[in-house]
């Protein structure tokens, strides 16, 4: 424990993000670099609790060793933080930027004073380790001869990949997109995280020894039975990616996307030499609804207001989330409260309030006379608790109303992967439709072939990715020789 008295000193003060104003008129990182005097004061805070519940299953899922490098950092002994941070964790700087830290809804401090800024440690610590040059490759010193499939190249595919690699087999992940990262590379934008610090992880696996193949859509331009055949092991890590519609009237209508389109092409605009390649939707000059909250929603709400829109609303189905943990959301649960992300925030600074309105569901969309969308017609809901405590939802008589939109974005989240590559393989699904495989086995109903991640577990979060990842890649390697000194 640093300081033994930090947490009665020292007030929470997150690393902040630049002012939404210039953050606005760009896609650089919205977080600033944090001073280290900043840094060990903040982690001189964590308290080195006796039974740790920050890095406990209700904490991180990654099981991070987080008072260790609280204290590393407090006493500056940054290298050493570096190496207690990737025991656990492949990609600190991916978590440190976008995770919603679940830790610190469960740091023991939160129960009565704000949490410790668990998060922006962590990334300050991977962000030192890069800027220092003490991440390097490291090849695994002899080969195996085993060889295995990665099918996907999100973060639970790298973690996999990363993972596997350390023993020696080799490994090849096959990406169908024009570029590796998966959800990483074209999903979450760039100012929250550039892509520059996804590309250089992914050289880092290079040079280890893992092989990527981009453009394989495996189930269409790859073969999946010969691909199981041609290796000793397959890991499916395809993510949930089949977007939930809104099957309302109107929904064929020109302008109505779902948002992993509009985001992909933004990236993909920014990342072309040629950026008319991009495929770009413009929301300039725009009215824009963004039909959904999360983090889907939110980076829709980022992306519209850097294409200079002109107005944005968000509906939301739900009430507004309390400002404090309701009575059944006790400590150490991740809290559902009310937050304020970055969109949320800039949306308030350009058009003077927050974007998001609750309790809406919307009914049609309305053409323009031309296949266009002109906007939504919509209800307000109550939701009431039945007898039997369940939630029902009731449209109120009279609150219609029309939305002009020419521009609408569908953020309601992801049903699940998709089969075309897992069928010919006779794969069995779960009843939410995921690909079937028992959480620490990983392993699904075809020998030697396993799943990780948003296919296995449903849409998640990139730190459960990495978990799923890294557990799939354990217990892969333990099929392939029998046992496993993997973590
Ligand atoms: C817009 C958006 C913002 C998000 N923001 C956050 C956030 O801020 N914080 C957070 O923690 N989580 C966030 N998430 C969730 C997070 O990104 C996912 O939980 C995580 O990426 C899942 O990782 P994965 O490796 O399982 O799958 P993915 O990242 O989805 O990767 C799957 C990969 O498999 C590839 N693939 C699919 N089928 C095939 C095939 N047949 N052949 C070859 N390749 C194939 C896909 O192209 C893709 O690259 C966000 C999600 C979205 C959509
Ligand atoms: S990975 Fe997420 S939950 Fe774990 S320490 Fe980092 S921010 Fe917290």
């Amino acid at each position: 424990m640093g300081k033994a008295t930090g947490f009665m000193e020292i007030e929470r003060k997150s690393v902040p993000y630049r002012p939404p104003q210039e953050r606005l008129g760009d896609y650089q990182e919205i977080l600033t670099p944090p001073a280290e005097a900043h840094l060990k004061q903040q982690g001189s805070r964590c308290m080195d609790c006796g039974v740790p519940f920050c890095q406990s299953a209700t904490g991180c899922p990654v099981y991070n060793l987080i008072p260790e490098w609280n204290d590393l950092v407090y006493r500056g002994r940054w290298h050493d933080a570096l190496d207690r941070l990737h025991r656990t964790n492949n990609f600190p700087e991916f978590t440190g930027r976008v995770c919603p830290a679940p830790c610190e809804g469960a740091c023991v401090l939160g129960i009565t004073t704000p949490a410790v800024t668990i998060k922006n440690i962590e990334n300050a610590i991977i962000d030192r380790g890069f800027a220092e040059g003490w991440v390097v490759p490291r090849p695994p010193p002899r080969r195996t001869g085993k060889t295995v499939a990665i099918i996907g190249s999100g973060p639970a595919g790298l973690a996999a990949a990363q993972q596997l690699n350390k023993p020696g087999h080799l490994v090849t992940v096959y990406e169908r997109s024009d570029r590796i990262g998966g959800l990483l590379m074209y999903g979450i934008p760039n100012m929250k995280l550039g892509k520059d610090v996804v590309q250089r992880r992914i050289s880092q696996l290079e040079a280890e020894g893992v092989r990527f193949v981009t453009k394989a859509d495996v189930g269409r331009n790859v073969d999946p039975v010969q691909l199981r055949r041609e290796h000793d092991a397959i890991v499916f890590c395809t993510g949930a990616t089949q977007p939930r519609d809104l099957p309302i009237p109107g929904r064929q209508l020109g302008g109505v996307y779902v948002a992993m389109d509009f985001l992909t092409a933004n990236t993909r605009t920014l990342l072309e030499a040629d950026s008319a390649k991009g495929g770009l939707i413009s929301a300039k000059d725009k009215d824009v609804i963004v039909i959904g909250g999360g983090d889907t929603g939110t980076d829709c709400i980022g992306t519209s207001l850097r294409h200079g829109c002109r107005s944005l609303v968000n509906f939301e189905l739900l009430p507004r989330p309390p400002d404090q943990r309701a009575p059944d959301n006790p400590w150490p649960e991740w809290p559902r409260i009310f937050r304020v992300d970055y969109g949320h925030e800039e949306a308030k600074v350009k058009f003077g309030q927050d974007p998001r309105t609750y309790c809406i569901l919307s009914k049609e969309f309305v053409d323009d006379g031309h296949g266009r969308v002109s906007g939504i017609k919509s209800v307000k809901v109550a939701w009431e608790r039945d007898a039997s405590g369940r939630w029902n939802m009731r449209e109120e008589a009279g609150s219609e109303k029309f939305w002009p939109a020419q521009l609408v974005l569908l953020s309601m989240g992801f049903l699940g992967p998709e089969r075309y590559a897992t069928d010919p393989l006779g794969i069995a699904y779960d009843p939410r439709s995921n690909y079937q495989a028992e959480y620490g086995r990983f392993a699904t109903s075809v020998p030697g072939v396993f799943a990780a991640g948003d296919c296995r577990r449903g849409q998640s979060l990139v730190v459960w990715a990495i978990n799923e990842g890294r557990a799939a890649a354990r217990e892969c390697d333990r099929y392939l020789m029998g046992m496993s000194d993997l973590p």
